[in-house]
């Protein structure tokens, strides 16, 4: 991978203010099918200009900067921005952030045998995790979530649902079977968390879910939020 594929789009305007501390003018060059646009340094919303560009089509092309030499000659540079020619970046940089996050399968029963509960129905909580002595850490995690406190589910007859039992529920207890699979947040998943924002709004292609944080109903919120935040939409009432 060569180093420039991973400078962001917050690096490119930083870079375009560092350069244009030692020229007269500097912009960043958008370029669209039927049009350029230029992203000017001294733009305090650079970062904004940009992103609003690529998600409107346009593919920034590069840097210029141009020098006055006296009141009529001014002499003009361009540096193209390699990283975003062509489809290297998806090849070489997407797929390996993506690769990264593996999936384990997951069996959930949904059934209304006890047996897979804690022993003393005292202790019965909304998640019930079921470990063993035995266990040496190589059986997945298996947790019984009591539907009837989680939802508060108007009916009498316990109704659970396990996550990767030691053994099936009671057949004459099920009601149905589900094959998940859910990301494993290893260490490679969590670094390729971390690179995540190089590559998001690139090529105008996003990335949400709850795969981006721990994997709860919350992180799959807040990564959307962060995604709408990039559109200019982040509604009030969200705080990130
Ligand atoms: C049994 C169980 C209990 C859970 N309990 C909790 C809990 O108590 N609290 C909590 O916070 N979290 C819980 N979770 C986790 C939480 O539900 C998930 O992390 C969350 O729903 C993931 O949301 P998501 O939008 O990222 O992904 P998903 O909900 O998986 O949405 C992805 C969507 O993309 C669709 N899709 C996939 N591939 C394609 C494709 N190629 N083209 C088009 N569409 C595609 C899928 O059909 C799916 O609709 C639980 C999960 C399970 C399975």
């Amino acid at each position: 991978m060569s180093h420039c594929v991973r400078r962001t789009t917050a690096d490119l305007v930083a870079e375009l203010h560092e350069t244009a501390a030692t020229n007269d003018r500097a912009a960043l060059v958008v370029g669209f099918d039927d049009r350029t646009e230029f992203v000017w340094a001294s733009d305090p919303d650079a970062l904004l200009s940009l992103n609003t560009h690529v998600r409107n089509g346009g593919d920034p092309l590069g840097v210029v900067t141009g020098q006055s030499r006296g009141p009529s000659s001014v002499s003009v540079r361009a540096t193209p921005l390699a990283e975003y020619e062509g489809t290297e970046w998806v090849e070489k940089y997407l797929i390996q952030v993506l690769a990264a996050v593996r999936y384990q399968a997951n069996t959930a029963w949904l059934h209304s045998d006890i047996s897979l509960m804690p022993q003393r129905e005292k202790v019965w909580s909304a998640w019930n995790y079921l470990g063993s002595r035995k266990d040496d850490g190589s059986r997945a995690v298996c947790v019984s979530y009591w539907l009837n406190r989680l939802q508060d589910l108007p009916c009498r007859s316990d109704v659970v649902l396990t996550l990767n039992p030691p053994q099936p529920p009671n057949p004459a207890t099920v009601m149905g079977r589900f094959d998940y699979e859910h990301p494993v947040f290893d260490q490679p998943a969590i670094d390729a968390q971390r690179r995540l924002p190089d590559i998001q709004g690139r090529h105008r292609a996003w990335f949400a879910g709850a795969w981006t944080g721990y994997g709860f109903h919350e992180d799959g919120l807040k990564s959307a939020l962060r995604v709408v935040k990039d559109f200019g939409v982040l509604p009030d009432w969200a705080a990130l």
